[in-house]
């Protein structure tokens, strides 16, 4: 089983695009024992995989057990210990909060998965300036480069917004040129959309709905082959997966990977819960299918449906 955690309410960036910071106010996180107890609670219950989230997780500066502010890096080692969680994850981040101890964490805690949803918005930097995303192009490129030499096999994904006002084609360019640059495994992309009360919505240079669109099109068919391309160097390589629930077909069980992918296998339901090693055998368009190498009590019956349903 999985769980996801709230940490962190909140946010006080003040993206030019975002209602977070009026609608949820200043960044709140909970304190270190509370968020402790609530895992550890989850652990006992049988949960393996946490997912510790908030509008701005690695801002996370909660008060800890010793009196000092814990940071997320600390947060992650110190959840890591909790007896029956094999698997840590986080979620949403902001590239200027992603400090050094966080980097490093992704290096030296095994349970952290390798897997990092990492907003950059847009590649340009009169466009991150006008969405008052307090960092650049380069910063972001520095970034992934210092997270992928900490964590050599980490999957990046991301969120884009096309279109935003005053974007030029130039500009739209520039996120087109990063998405090739870095290569993700997945990313949200949306065409701006005003939302009232924030600066962005009164801004001069929206752009009209047809190049939008035209934009939104030609970047998610980007993502979409670089997501096809992550899953198919999937094919033939062996990792841990978790097993979630029951297939669409009898005997047939869904887990996650590491990278968050779906994978079907054939197994016994009572396997639902472990963690278990999967090499995959056959790709679809949004999932992996393999098999199980684990004891035989582990095997299901011979299958009834071909992998690639
Ligand atoms: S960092 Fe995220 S939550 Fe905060 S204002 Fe920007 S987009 Fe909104």
């Amino acid at each position: 089983m999985s769980a996801f955690v709230t940490i962190q309410e909140g946010c006080y960036k003040f993206c030019t695009f975002c209602v977070v910071p009026y609608t949820r106010g200043a960044e709140v996180s909970r304190p270190v024992a509370k968020v402790i107890a609530e895992i550890e609670r989850l652990a006992r219950a049988g949960v393996r995989e946490v997912t510790l989230i908030g509008q701005n997780v690695n801002a996370y500066h909660g008060p800890g057990p010793d009196g000092a502010e814990w940071t997320l890096a600390r947060l992650i080692a110190r959840v890591a210990g909790i007896a029956g969680v094999a698997r840590l994850r986080y979620t949403t981040s902001h590239p200027g909060d992603l400090d050094d101890a966080l980097i490093a964490a992704h290096r030296d805690i095994p349970a952290l998965m390798p897997c990092l949803h990492l907003p950059v918005q847009s590649g340009s930097d009169g466009v991150l300036a006008a969405m008052n995303r307090r960092h650049s192009r380069a910063d972001y490129l520095e970034l992934v480069a210092r997270l992928r030499a900490a964590r050599p096999d980490l999957a990046l994904t991301s969120d884009f917004i096309v279109g935003f006002p005053g974007e030029s084609d130039d500009d739209f360019r520039k996120t087109v040129t990063l998405v090739e640059q870095i290569g993700f495994a997945g990313a949200f992309s949306f065409k701006y959309s005003a939302r009232p009360g924030t600066p962005a919505a009164s801004a001069a240079g929206q752009v009209p709905e047809d190049i939008k669109a035209g934009r939104l099109r030609e970047l998610q068919a980007l993502i979409e082959h670089q997501q096809a391309a992550f899953n198919a160097r999937t094919l033939g390589t062996t990792f841990d997966v978790l097993l979630e629930k029951t297939g669409r077909y009898p005997g047939q069980l869904v887990g996650r990977s590491p990278y968050l992918q779906p994978v079907n296998v054939m197994a016994n339901a009572e396997a639902i819960g472990e963690i278990v090693p999967v090499t995959v055998t056959a790709l679809s368009a949004n999932s992996l299918f393999g098999t199980v190498a684990t004891p035989s009590r582990l095997a299901a019956a011979p299958a009834l449906c071909p992998a690639g349903a």
